[in-house]
């Protein structure tokens, strides 16, 4: 079942159990019932560490984004390395100020930003506003004037380059909604001056998510650059070049660029160029450090399929249904190497089609209650859940050692009604009802 070189280092079996950083995941189901992600404390440092050293010979900050797994406590672990943030939204920016994250470590990006979250973040001080239209940079410089504050941009261009992933992560093709075109980017920068509360500090590129092969990043960068010299040669200094996010992992059979593969690619680009480089990884960091436990409710047969039904479904990971994308599943329990295997279908018991987790996939021996580990469900993963059918959400648990924290409950059923209100005209009508 587990590859020689399997790819997550801190889960694997031990014996016939599977361990995640020494803790057996069975006792974890448990303990905390399923479905519930488990993260690895080890993972998640390295990830961040070996990103960080690969970028040695610049001055640099990375920006974990938030959006790949927003769980505060994974955050504050994070923070606690000297990570910053990317937020794309107020609320994201909520949850890294709280988890410590210094606010000069903190950009905001997203097409569409609220007045008020404009005026959050300028009144927490942020690092860059990274921003993608001229309509917004009229917001900003308005609502940063009534602030009596200068807000500092990171202009989005558009490098107009394919990423070679999914279609719904490609953002850094000239038909994406993504990004402001080079031409015009540089009529903005030549009129700066009438935008009087702005501070015109950095180019910002993100060209998509799950991108295995430095080819697309070394295009895109070398058009960042140009541009920047561009703007040089104009005397317009620019102080930041941020990278954006993207950097492939291993779901399946991928072999993405190593941290250090991705640093030297760039390098000749970045060296010379007297800017401060910003990285955005969010994948990279949380992918391969999550699983998503799950117990299997029963096993159905017809003559054409088998499907295995399991207690978590697309509203706890949405990434299959959402992107046909491809999860590793291993049973907590392993089976003997030759015991029958069969083709399967493993799904959740959402009224969709569309919630499934692996289809046609050669699989184990399973039966009711044994648990699943759903693989690489570090990233998109819990951030992405809903309680479509009312379902409650999932607990999270942090590994580390050992050791395992409770780092969110799972949701109740009242928590699902929490915000919602009967308004008196229907109470009144159930009253009436009642009384027949
Ligand atoms: C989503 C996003 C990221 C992170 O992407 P990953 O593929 O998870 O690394 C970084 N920057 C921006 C602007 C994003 O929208």
């Amino acid at each position: 079942m587990v590859r020689k070189d399997f790819f997550m280092h801190d889960f694997s079996y031990v014996g016939k159990s599977f361990y995640c950083e020494n803790v057996n995941l069975e006792k974890i189901a448990k303990r905390f019932g399923t479905p519930t992600y488990v993260y690895s404390y080890k993972t998640l440092t390295e990830h961040y560490l070996k990103l960080d050293s690969a970028f040695n010979y610049i001055n640099h900050t990375i920006c974990y984004s938030i959006k790949s797994n927003s769980n505060i406590a994974i955050c504050k672990l994070l923070a606690g390395q000297g990570c910053g943030a990317d937020v794309v939204s107020g609320g994201e920016l909520y949850r890294a100020i709280k988890a410590g994250i210094k606010p000069d470590k903190i950009v905001y990006a997203g097409v569409g930003k609220t007045e008020d979250e404009i005026k959050f973040a300028l009144l927490s001080n942020i690092l860059l506003f990274n921003s993608e239209s001229q309509a917004e940079l009229e917001l900003i410089n308005k609502v940063a004037g009534e602030l009596n504050k200068r807000a500092k941009i990171g202009l989005r261009i558009n490098p107009d380059v394919d990423a070679k992933t999914h279609a719904y992560i490609t953002t850094g093709k000239k038909e994406n909604k993504f990004g402001i075109p080079l031409g015009e980017a540089f009529e903005i920068y030549k009129k700066a001056d009438r935008y009087k509360n702005l501070e015109f500090r950095g180019i910002h590129i993100h060209i998509g998510s799950q991108i295995t092969s430095v080819q697309p990043y070394v295009e895109a960068v070398k058009k960042a650059v140009d541009f920047i010299n561009k703007l040089k040669s104009n005397e317009i200094k620019i102080d930041y070049i941020n990278i954006g996010g993207g950097l492939g992992i291993i779901y399946d059979k991928e072999s993405p660029a190593k941290a250090d593969e991705f640093a030297d690619s760039l390098k000749p680009f970045l060296k010379g160029l007297n800017c401060s480089l910003i990285l955005e990884p969010g994948r990279f960091i949380t992918g391969n450090a999550g699983v998503l436990l799950t117990k299997v409710l029963l096993v159905k047969k017809s003559i054409e399929k088998k499907f295995i039904i399991v207690d978590a479904a697309m509203n706890d990971l949405a990434r299959p249904s959402l992107y046909d994308a491809y999860h590793n599943i291993l049973p907590l329990v392993k089976s003997d190497e030759d015991k029958s295997s069969e083709i399967v279908d493993i799904v959740g018991p959402v009224c969709e089609s569309g919630d499934f987790f692996a289809k046609n996939r050669r699989f184990p021996f399973v039966e009711s209650n044994n648990i699943l580990a759903i693989l690489s469900a570090g990233a998109y993963g819990f951030s992405m859940s809903s309680n479509y059918n009312s379902r409650p959400r999932a607990a999270e648990v942090l590994a580390k050692n050992g050791r395992c924290y409770l780092i969110r409950k799972r949701e109740t059923y009242r928590d699902l009604i929490r915000n919602e209100k009967i308004p008196a005209i229907l109470a009144k009508l159930g009253r009436k009802n009642g009384k027949k």
